[in-house]
């Protein structure tokens, strides 16, 4: 048997991996193979494989056997490619040691960087370079590397005894040191070691390099990294791998750099090269904020009002390799990049790729645009956003009109409005968001500990940090506006204060965000509603081609009727009537008709009721003319509208002139022990058929109305709610069709309609069948089959859900996500039932699910003809069923 094979190696123009073995190499391993094999210039190097990770978990970490001999022979090939040795003292090998998973996890993981230098090899790096500043630099930064990550020893402890060497020579930038000063504190920062660890600094390079290489496969389990996998329901078992390659140095002078870069930029999807750089500096310098980064192009400086000079001016040979790298990784790819590289000695050097994150608006733009470039296809471009992404750009920007007190700038690093009560810490915007409040996180810089604070927050400010820092990557990934670097902000986390000019702000204090412009403002600014044309158009049109599933929206009032049509929706999956009988002008006769005794009584109260319903009709069949509107019969139980508290209940008592121990008594006769499962849906239309005849007269009074205007005609479907057996909604169809034939009379005119029920018990679900036979149609109404099927009140839910999802119970909260295997399986097999009775029975549905886009992809996959949602979802349900469509399941 051959042994497993757990190293593969890249460079010189080669690689063993490949781009789509990210699974085996992680997403860094697997595109600095890619890149290699492309010919670009990439330090070589190896990967160890996801493999040994889970094997090093499964085997109470110890390594399978293999694995030591592979590196060996890995780093042997590196040797030869540089032309050095790892630990020689006259010319040593340095490398790195980088994590990388299979998802793009920022910050989550650490890098070892210059690796392998020692006491020894130390005076090997000077030989070589001939610069003695820049080899015991190197060591000091190794040493405070591997004794934070491999052996520790907190980062705080070597900025401590920096600054007070500074202090102590009054020196103020690490530029001013020279090398005797770094040669003094690279022996002051072995001291702290070993007062630290008890041990000295290690000094073998293969101990340091399996010291590095075991401390990355332990950050997988590190409770950062818990967390992010936990918000990005990232599986535990994909592993990381982990890769070791030869270092390029950025901090070797005046020709040499390090920066970070995207091929378009990721704030608004831009086409122009948008990135950052630091010249003379190492590694994660450029996003750690620590001095502030250059300015790829003269666009990005003057875009960001820097006074520095753009890498364009300074290394115009650099930055043409550069952009000549974008351009190939951009049609390579097919994909907007996000680069790490290194300039040594006026020579490019790749480090990583992968695709980049983006907001929502920079991934419309950047889809669009790649179409137009015939860089992919419409499809391609569908498939390319993410549903609930879209959410972003159907919120509300800044009211452009709106008087604002800007009191601070910084960089527009994520788009979009926010306003906010002010907190200091991650863990208390948790607790303040939890508790219903909407929270604005500010900190000097974010760093991965403060993830689930910024996930918390509605909104990110940083006094530090640029356009590509750890608070600017994460909000955009998440979606929250962010402004970084608002640097007139003087955030003092001791006292939990910001001073801005005069002004003082504590926690608390509201202030408002936009991330698109880097603005932040006193008090809290109004909104306006978003653009719906341009890309956003362009993307749904290609989305409505690709799919079969119809959209309709939940809707009652005209407004969200308006905003529903504007969005897309395809007609309304669910009018429910009875909130148009809280209104306060009509209440009362609904309350009226409640108190009747007698069915004569109930009538007089309907006859009220009965004109203002159909005028509600009217508007919602103007609005929506042409489609369909599926209309539920009153379903709630007839308690809710009576008054709670004895002072309205004397109130009510006074209008309707009875006295109020009537509405007691009233009261009492009504109130039922589980309301959810009592006397609520077509059993009231069984006990009180007057009320379903008026209701339906409404809706046919108010169709020929409309289509009298000369209005596309409505098509009108009823809907009993809550149909449990054939008989139900036999008669009550039967009711409907009979006053329909009443008002056609009357009228002299008709119109198309369809009488249909909701399925939301699963005894509908598994009659499905004989049902069928008296409805046009099916509308499984899955917020109640979900209380039904699970025997779960939703209303009651939150006190354990929450638990639940902890403890790995559910993964969903099945209320949000449809729960696929159960409740999912009723509503395949009551359409499946439905469809043998009938074959062209319309189904649909109509619980939140409609809005979710894993809900949405069932739909799809089940058959069912549509999905309803609430307005603001249309778009995400239209994409989301395009998604489906082409993934042709
Ligand atoms: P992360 O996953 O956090 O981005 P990386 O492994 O990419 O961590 O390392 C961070 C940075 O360290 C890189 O962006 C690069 O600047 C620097 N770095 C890593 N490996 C090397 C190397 N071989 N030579 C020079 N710099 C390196
Ligand atoms: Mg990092
Ligand atoms: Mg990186």
């Amino acid at each position: 048997m051959p042994q497993t094979k757990w190293v593969y190696t890249f460079g010189n123009g080669a690689a063993e991996g490949r781009a789509e073995m990210k699974n085996l190499l992680g997403g860094k391993g697997a595109n600095l193979a890619e890149m290699s094999s492309l010919g670009l210039p990439v330090p070589p190097g190896f990967t160890i494989t996801t493999e040994v990770c889970n094997a090093y978990y499964d085997n109470e970490k110890t390594y399978p056997e293999g694995v030591s001999a592979q590196v060996d022979e890995a780093l042997k090939a590196m040797e030869g490619v540089v032309g050095s040795r790892f630990g020689d003292a006259s010319n040593p090998l340095l490398v790195s040691v980088r994590s990388g998973a299979r998802a793009s996890m920022p910050g989550m993981m650490d890098t070892v960087l210059n690796l392998g230098l020692n006491d020894e090899t130390v005076a090997g790096l000077i030989a070589v370079s001939g610069d003695e500043r820049f080899a015991y630099d190197s060591y000091r930064r190794f040493i405070t590397m591997y004794s934070d990550v491999v052996l520790g020893v907190d980062h705080f402890h070597f900025e401590d005894i920096l600054d007070l060497y500074k202090e102590d020579n009054g020196l103020i930038l690490d530029t001013d040191l020279g090398a005797e000063d770094w040669k003094k504190l690279v022996v002051e920062y072995k001291a702290k070691v070993e007062e630290e660890t008890g041990s000295p600094f290690p000094q073998d390079p293969r101990d340091q390099l399996w010291g590095a290489i075991n401390a990355v496969f332990a950050s997988w389990m590190n409770q950062r990294a818990e967390t992010y996998r936990k918000l990005h329901d990232i599986p535990r078992s994909w592993g990381t791998a982990v890769n070791v390659q030869a270092m390029v140095f950025g901090n070797r002078g005046d020709d040499c750099a390090t920066g970070v870069a995207f091929t378009r930029n990721p704030s608004t999807g831009e086409k122009a090269f948008y990135g950052e750089f630091l010249i003379n500096a190492q590694g994660e310098d450029v996003v750690a904020g620590i001095r502030t980064p250059q300015n790829l192009t003269l666009k990005g400086k003057e875009d960001n009002n820097s006074d520095l000079p753009a890498m364009e001016e300074v290394m115009p040979e650099v930055f043409k390799q550069l952009d000549e790298v974008r351009t190939r990784l951009e049609k390579h790819y097919r994909d907007m990049q996000d680069i790490e590289f290194t300039v040594q000695a006026g020579q490019l050097y790749m480090l990583q790729t992968r695709n980049g994150k983006r907001t929502a608006q920079a991934a419309l733009q950047i889809a669009v645009d790649m179409v137009e470039e015939d860089l992919i296809t419409p499809e391609e471009a569908v498939q390319r956003i993410e549903p609930a992404s879209l959410d972003q750009l159907l919120h509300p920007t800044l009211d452009p009109d709106a008087e604002r007190k800007v009191i601070a700038r910084g960089l527009p690093a994520s788009p979009g409005a926010a306003s906010g009560e002010i907190v200091f810490t991650a863990d208390i915007a948790e607790k303040k968001a939890a508790a219903g409040a909407s929270v604005i996180l500010c900190r000097l810089e974010t760093s991965p500990e403060d993830i689930h604070g910024m996930h918390a927050a509605t909104g990110i400010v940083t006094a530090r940090g640029g356009m590509t820092s750890h608070a600017a990557v994460v909000a955009r990934g998440m979606g929250r506006p962010c402004v970084s670097g608002a640097g007139e902000l003087r955030i003092d986390s001791k006292h939990n204060t910001i001073m801005v000019g005069e002004l003082t702000l504590k926690e608390g204090d509201i202030i408002t965000l936009d991330g698109g412009t880097g603005e932040i403002m006193l008090g809290s600014i109004p909104t306006i509603e978003p653009e719906l044309t341009g890309n956003f158009a362009k993307l749904m049109e290609w989305a409505d081609k690709t799919r079969r599933l119809r959209v309709r929206t939940n809707a009652e009032t005209p407004a969200d009727c308006q905003v529903a049509r504007n969005f897309g929706a395809e007609g309304i999956g669910l009018c429910r009537t009875e909130h148009m009988f809280f209104d306060a002008d009509r209440i009362v006769a609904v309350r009226e008709m409640i108190l009747a005794d007698s069915e004569e009584g109930r009538r007089k109260a309907l006859a009220k009721i009965l004109p203002m319903q159909r005028q509600d009709f009217t508007e919602i069949f103007r609005i929506m003319s042409g489609l369909p509107v599926t209309i539920r019969l009153l379903d709630p139980p007839l308690h809710e509208f009576l008054p709670h508290g004895d002072a309205e209940m004397q109130e009510v008592a006074d209008a309707a002139g009875v006295p109020v121990s009537k509405l007691h008594e009233r009261a009492v006769k009504l109130a039922e022990a589980n309301p959810m499962l009592g006397h609520r849906g077509c059993r009231l239309g069984i006990s009180y058929p007057e009320i379903y005849e008026m209701q339906a007269r409404a809706i046919f009074e108010a169709a020929i109305a409309v289509q009298k205007e000369g209005k596309d005609q409505v098509e009108p479907e009823i809907m009993i709610p809550l149909v449990g057996l054939r008989k139900e909604l036999e008669i009550l169809r039967a009711l409907v069709e009979r006053v329909a034939d009443e008002v056609f009379a009357e009228q002299g005119a008709r119109v198309k309609y369809l009488v249909g029920t909701m399925i939301e018990l699963p005894r509908a679900a598994l009659r499905a069948a004989d049902i069928a036979g008296s409805a046009d149609f099916f509308s499984f109404g899955t917020n109640d089959l979900t209380q039904t099927t699970f025997g779960l009140s939703r209303d009651d839910a939150g006190a354990f859900l929450g638990t639940y999802e902890q403890r790995g119970i559910i993964e969903k909260d099945p209320f949000v996500s449809l729960d696929q295997d159960g409740v999912g399986e009723l509503v395949a097999l009551g359409s499946e039932r439905g469809r043998s009775t009938r074959a062209d029975l319309k189904l649909g549905i109509c619980g939140e699910h409609g809005g979710d886009p894993a809900s949405v992809a069932f739909c799809h996959r089940t058959g069912l003809d549509y999905v309803s949602c609430s307005p603001f979802r249309v778009p995400i349900a239209r994409l989301a069923a395009a998604q489906a469509s082409l993934k042709g399941e």
